[in-house]
């Protein structure tokens, strides 16, 4: 019998728990270890911040969930990874801390034939000073929650005839997640205007792209009603229509009580105030420690200085014209322990997609690569099946391949809610790395390469919320929804 721990019950962790039990069967063991009770819709998290949805309705209880497939789970907290065991116990385990009420503090070591890390990203509130006091986020559904009842205070002092300024955007000078950000924007401009309250209102999009559009993803040239249109155009012209200004190759560096400080790729320093603030932190790994048979601290080989795991990926340094697509990791298999993999947001980018920018006082402004649901899906799920063929055949290869630079996504950025009352903007990528050896001109494929506007993609928004949530829990046949 083979045991498969998977730490992080987010899109990435759940998906690949979900796969192992439903391939392996009462058979092999499959330990869940995650410190949140709750699995939680990241994505609906943004309606939950415009009180367009409420946080029960974008979460549930996994402990019934995995009663239900036999999945054993602890709610605890994983803290070191001993891939060799130690002069005590003779197996690879894992050291995890409860957070459970009944077992709070208690520790563990939980041995494991298989590892998914599955983490996801620690939100890194503390690399901007401030930030964490002095702005809101939408990154989970309780910070989702506190930025809803900060903002209805803003709805307030408008009704009141109080003109209000938000500033929305990226926190940090690394930050990614800008399209989450620009959806939050767009529902608030969308709300605002509903309230008859645009002409109250100064709204503002903050970012650490150089270009808008970039998305983390060195942009892309997208198709649209039949002409290529570079997503600088796209972005600029819905935030136009939605009357919202912005502010471009900005890392923010302080928060205070309505006022940010950033600087600009030109090493500029300024400020800009606000009534109301949503700013996504920068992302880091989850700070998991690892430590060799002998007790020394083997974390550096594990893992990358921002402490995401280091995979199949080829981590050379190298400069920006000469990455190439075949450094992106295919099966995320640790380069260390073969029994170990990193699944989603928790593995270590080879480099970023965005070009590399500093300022002139040595300031990084650009956005690290975006890791978004769908990839993060697919991701677990090809662990989950290159683990279960290793347990049932014995053999060591991987017949299950999902490279970022190979696989599509797509990006729905929608505003309003209900069936009639909301629009998205849609953006499909293949791929979602740009290869510029097999698509010299556009560096993706241009015919799936798309960008639309209308009700359709909101619906579609609509949609997958209800029908991933029906998948997170297990429900009859929920194998047959995509990731
Ligand atoms: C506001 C917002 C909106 C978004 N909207 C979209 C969207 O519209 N479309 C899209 O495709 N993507 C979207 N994304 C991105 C998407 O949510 C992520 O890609 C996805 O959540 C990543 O999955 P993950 O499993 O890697 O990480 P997560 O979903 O963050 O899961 C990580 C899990 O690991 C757990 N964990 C943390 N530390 C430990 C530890 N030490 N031990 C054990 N467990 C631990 C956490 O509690 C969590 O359960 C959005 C993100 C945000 C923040």
């Amino acid at each position: 019998m083979a045991k498969v721990l998977v730490l992080g019950a987010g899109i990435s962790g759940h998906t690949a728990v979900t796969y192992l039990n439903r391939y392996l069967g009462k058979k092999h063991e499959v330990v869940m270890v995650s410190p949140n009770s709750n699995f939680q819709w990241v994505p609906s998290n943004i309606w939950v911040g415009v009180g367009l949805m409420k946080p029960d309705q974008v979460k549930f209880k996994l402990a019934p969930v995995y009663k239900k497939l036999g999945v054993e789970y602890k709610q605890a907290l994983g803290i070191s990874i001993h891939p060799e065991g130690d002069a005590e116990i003779d197996s690879a385990y894992v050291s995890i801390r409860y957070v459970s009420e009944d077992r709070e503090g208690e520790e563990e070591k939980v041995t494991y034939d298989y590892l998914i890390n599955a983490t996801g990203p620690k939100l890194n509130f503390d690399a901007t000073k401030g930030l964490r006091e002095h702005s809101n986020s939408v990154c989970t559904y309780d910070h989702a929650e506190h930025a809803w009842s900060n903002l209805q205070q803003a709805y307030k002092k408008m009704e009141n005839g109080e003109k209000q300024t938000f500033l929305i955007g990226t926190g940090h000078g690394l930050a990614t997640c800008q399209g989450a950000a620009f959806e939050y924007v767009l529902n608030i401009a969308f709300e605002v205007h509903k309230r008859k309250l645009s002409h109250l209102a100064d709204i503002w999009w903050i970012s650490n792209e150089y270009e808008l559009g970039d998305f983390g993803m060195g942009g892309a040239y997208v198709k649209r009603n039949g002409y290529i249109t570079p997503t600088k155009v796209f972005t600029e012209s819905i935030l136009k229509e939605y009357g919202i200004r912005w502010i471009k190759r900005a890392a923010v560096q302080k928060v205070e009580a309505g006022k940010v400080y950033y600087e600009n790729l030109q090493g500029e320093k300024h400020t800009k105030g606000f009534d109301f603030s949503m700013l996504i932190p920068g992302f880091a790994g989850a700070g998991l420690k690892a430590f060799a048979k002998d007790g020394s601290d083997i974390s550096d080989i594990i893992f990358a200085a921002n402490t995401m795991m280091k995979v199949d990926a080829d981590y050379t340094p190298k400069p920006y014209e000469e990455w190439s697509a075949s450094d992106w990791p295919k099966i995320y298999q640790n380069s260390t322990y073969e029994n170990m993999y990193a699944s989603g947001i928790a593995f270590a980018p080879p480099h970023t997609m965005s070009k590399p920018m500093t300022s002139p006082n040595g300031t990084k402004i650009f956005p690290t690569p975006p890791r978004t649901g769908m990839p993060s899906g697919v991701i677990g799920k090809i662990v989950a099946q290159n683990i279960t063929h290793q347990i049932k055949t014995g053999k060591k290869d991987h017949p299950h391949e999902a490279s970022m630079a190979t696989m599509g996504a797509a990006c729905i950025v929608s505003a309003g809610y209900g069936l009639f009352k909301g629009k998205a903007a849609v953006m499909t990528v293949r791929p979602i790395v740009q290869d510029w050896e097999k698509y010299p001109k556009w560096g993706r494929s241009i015919k799936d390469t798309v960008g639309v506007v209308g009700t359709a993609g909101h619906w579609m928004k609509l949609f997958m919320h209800y029908m991933f949530l029906y998948k997170a829990k297990a429900k009859p046949f929920w194998w047959l929804i995509p990731e």
